[in-house]
């Protein structure tokens, strides 16, 4: 066959994940053909056989994605919206912190695969994107930009016409793996000690949810914690994170008494709501949680590494998926600038993204320790309590929660606002040990100062 002509090849798209299947849509919206390569077979047909409902939290950066291509809309509908945290202490005491100051802003519940669906039909419906199905990319020649490929259901290994190739791949990305044999290439990861594991309460009589729907519910524990989500059907998917080794991690609770009893002892008010906890538990994977940095992204104007497969981070501010939309976001803006030059949209998005996905890693593996230790440390409570205090009663003040998770201010610059509110709570608190004592005044006076208003 005679290869087409290279404004018409073809562009690859590595991986029909949430990162891969919306820059699909990205792209068929400025008119390229695409080709997405997935390992996996169509998602869309488990979906009709049912399976395990896992859920994400979806915030501004990942909306305002989805607002740009015209997705926003039809995500809304199979979303929940979460208007803070529900924290639940072993006494089986409740607890509700808004995420915002007008109780009003949100986070939402939805359905990875639900999500992931309708993009992938979006896509498709633009004419211009095919799908190819168990799919495994396995090598990259970086010279040419060809991608090396396997098809699962036959065993047959073949190249993809194209040149140009943008790899969302996911955390362990092949085509990262072949980037690492390159000269120069940086790579670092870093496991955490803890791991994770999916468990679900089902709805209860008339389809009810058994806790608060509008709320991401958190048990901290110190050293370990369980979250869970809301689902459309009114069941809920839960996630414990727990360390591997220890009296009470992975690798201790191996029988059927020992889960039950640790359920008991922490989880004493979720456990008669999670009647299929011994299955769950011991039907479902342990995950394994990673940070990955890595750079250069590109190699030359041939492959882009994007999403995951660049950034991958631990799942404690909700923000691995909306991060790897916003990457879509970016990537569609130095694509109206520069293409058809490569080179130089893959440069610049790089150049762009690198300060901020260090960021979100940074302040992901911070808000771990936030989120498990919240009960135990009364001086982090008193930075909480103050930190809501501030943001209630002036309105120029915001959390590095809400940068985050309600604007689509750079990762890093979220990041160094979050380090001014510190210096300015550290100020605040010389001296003091209660809320009561805030000089409010004095607050105000700071919060101009230090953010030159
Ligand atoms: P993925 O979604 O992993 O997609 C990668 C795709 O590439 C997959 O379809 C895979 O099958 C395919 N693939 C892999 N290898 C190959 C290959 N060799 N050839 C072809 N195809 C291949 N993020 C949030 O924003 N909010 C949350 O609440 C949230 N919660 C999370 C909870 C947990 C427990 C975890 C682990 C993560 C969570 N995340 C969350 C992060 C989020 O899941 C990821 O950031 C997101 O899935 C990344 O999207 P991606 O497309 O880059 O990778």
């Amino acid at each position: 066959m005679e290869a087409l002509p290279p404004d018409q090849q073809p562009i690859n798209l590595i991986g029909g994940g949430l990162a891969g299947s919306l820059m699909a849509v990205y792209l068929a919206q400025k008119g390229f053909r695409v080709n997405v390569y997935e390992r996996r077979a169509d998602m869309r047909q488990q979906l009709l056989d049912g399976g395990r409902s896992i859920n994400l939290a979806l915030s501004e950066r990942g909306i305002h994605a989805l607002r740009e291509v015209g997705l926003e809309e039809e995500i809304m509908e199979i979303a929940i919206p979460m208007y803070g945290r529900m924290m639940h202490a072993v006494d089986g005491s409740l607890t509700f912190q808004a995420y915002s100051k007008d109780q009003q802003t949100c986070i939402y519940s939805v359905s990875r695969a639900e999500l992931n669906a309708r993009m992938m039909n979006l896509s498709e419906s633009l004419k211009l994107v095919d799908f190819f199905f168990e799919q495994r990319a396995e090598d990259i020649d970086f010279e040419s930009g060809e991608v090396y490929l396997k098809d699962l259901a036959t065993n047959r290994s073949y190249k993809a016409p194209g040149r140009v190739s943008i790899a969302c791949d996911g955390a362990f990305s092949a085509v990262r793996y072949a980037m690492q044999k390159t000269p120069r290439f940086n790579l670092e990861q870093a496991y955490l000690d803890h791991g994770y594991k999916e468990l679900s309460i089902p709805a209860g009589p008339d389809n009810r949810f058994q806790l608060e729907p509008n709320a991401l519910h958190i048990w901290p524990r110190g050293s370990f914690m369980m979250i869970a989500l809301p689902n459309l059907d009114g069941t809920f998917t839960c996630t414990l994170f727990l360390p591997f080794e220890g009296e009470w991690g992975f690798d201790a609770l191996k029988t059927p008494d020992r889960v039950h009893l640790f359920f008991e002892t922490f989880f004493p008010d979720a456990l008669p709501l999670m009647p299929h906890l011994l299955d769950d538990f011991f039907n479902n994977p342990t995950g394994s949680l990673v940070t990955i940095r890595c750079y250069p992204w590109a190699k030359k104007d041939r492959i882009l590494l994007m999403g995951d497969a660049s950034h991958a981070i631990v799942p404690f501010f909700g923000q691995g998926m909306n991060a790897g939309f916003e990457d879509c976001s970016i990537l569609n803006k130095y694509i109206d600038q520069h293409a058809p030059d490569w080179g130089k949209v893959f440069d610049e998005f790089q150049q762009d993204r690198k300060p901020n996905a260090e960021a979100i890693a940074d302040m992901a593996l911070e808000n771990f320790i936030e989120m498990r230790d919240t009960v135990a440390d009364p001086e982090f409570l008193l930075r909480k309590k103050v930190m809501h205090h501030l943001a209630r009663h002036i309105p120029e003040f915001q959390s590095r929660y809400e940068w985050v998770s309600f604007s689509t201010i750079p990762y890093a610059e979220a990041y160094r606002r979050g380090q001014i509110n510190d210096q300015i709570i550290d100020t605040l608190l010389d001296g003091i040990s209660s809320l009561e004592e805030i000089d409010l005044q004095q607050a105000e006076t700071l919060v101009k100062e230090m953010f030159a208003l």
